[in-house]
């Protein structure tokens, strides 16, 4: 489910619309950030995408001397950030939603930062390698007094120090401020005998990676729970799914429906016909429901309490693993139990 439309979105902007149905038709099964987060790991489409796209950002920064990188910015223009959206191409797309999801908060201004090592490869104004943004952004006054805007570092950097070539000698009062300001922010900058490179600073070992960025960005979009997740690695998947559903009170059960609108005849439990079908009910108090805990205290040999609510359940539930009870009875039984037994044991008792 996670991969779904990897080859489109590794290109091209998903449309909101339809992103928005694939989220909802995904949501009905599962949805969520990480386990911690109260969710099933299993990520937004809209991240996906974003994260995606993205990964052109660092090709582009990383190789530009790639050809593909030549043709780009014989196109468009040889600033990445920049492009003109007005032609709706591919291109101006892609750029548009990097830069939009910096300016929506879901990643950091210097996601993408450069170390600086002689300075040739970055560019003074618009590359972020002083603090966390751009001096274009932060300086947006002096830049415009600069003559040469395109320099790179290496450029204004001569014989250890600055050399500043303003359009006018006497800055004027609030530039001169702007001014010392720079000149503190930047004299911190030592050049050094090492080629520039480029980090992501989300990673921890600063080289880009889809999965890094989208963890991060649907750790800001998705919703989170404070419950996190339990996640039982010895149970088939499709039962923590079911338990993740039945803990939220999303099961498809006659009062869930009846409370969502849903037009049902009757919100009666069909297996009893006594009591009404909500998770209480159905699992821990209806008749068949009692009979089935007293076949699995026998089957577990287990000093088990009798439940009237999941969250008496659960609250026993993990007392007992904490105490390994249930877990010990359980494998004792997988142990001495082949799955043959285990149907045998379904179909003539339960
Ligand atoms: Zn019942």
């Amino acid at each position: 489910m996670g991969s779904l439309g990897i080859y489109f979105m590794s290109l091209f902007k998903c449309p909101e619309t339809v992103t928005k149905k694939l989220e909802a038709i995904r949501a009905r099964f599962f949805w969520g950030a990480s386990y911690e987060k109260g969710g099933l790991n299993v990520g937004s489409l809209q991240a996906f995408n974003i994260a995606l796209l993205q990964k052109w950002r660092w090709r582009y920064l990383v190789h530009p001397g790639d050809l593909w990188v030549s043709v780009i910015q014989a196109i468009h223009g040889n600033r990445f950030d920049k492009v003109n959206v007005s032609s709706h191409s591919t291109w101006s797309t892609l750029v548009t939603t990097c830069n939009d999801s910096v300016s929506n908060g879901f990643l950091p201004n210097d996601a993408f930062f450069t170390k600086v090592g002689n300075g040739s490869s970055v560019r003074f104004w618009f590359d972020t390698w002083c603090g966390n943004s751009s001096l274009f952004t932060r300086f947006n006054r002096l830049f415009h007094l600069d003559l040469n805007q395109q320099d790179t570092i290496a450029n204004k950097w001569c014989n250890g120090e600055w050399v500043w070539t303003w359009s006018r000698s006497n800055l004027g009062g609030r530039n001169s401020v702007l001014f010392e300001e720079l000149k503190s922010l930047v004299s911190q900058f030592h050049a050094v005998d090492r080629d520039d490179y480029w980090t992501f600073s989300i990673s921890s070992d600063g080289l880009f990676s889809v999965k890094v960025a989208r963890d991060y960005i649907d750790h800001i979009m998705l919703p989170s729970s404070s419950v996190a997740t339990i996640w039982f690695k010895f149970i088939p998947r499709k039962v923590n799914i079911f338990l993740w559903r039945l803990s939220r009170d999303a099961l498809p059960l006659h009062w869930n429906l009846s409370a969502k609108g849903i037009d049902i005849s009757s919100i009666v439990c069909p297996v009893c016909n006594n009591g009404i079908e909500n998770v209480d009910h159905l699992f821990f108090s209806c008749s068949v429901a009692k009979e089935i805990w007293i076949k699995i205290r026998v089957w577990l040999n287990c000093n088990m309490p009798s439940f009237g609510s999941w969250e008496s359940f659960l609250s026993w539930i993990e007392g007992s693993f904490s105490n390994n009870v249930v877990l010990f009875a359980v494998k004792k039984k997988m142990n001495n139990t082949t799955s043959k037994d285990t149907r045998a044991v379904y179909k003539s008792d339960v």
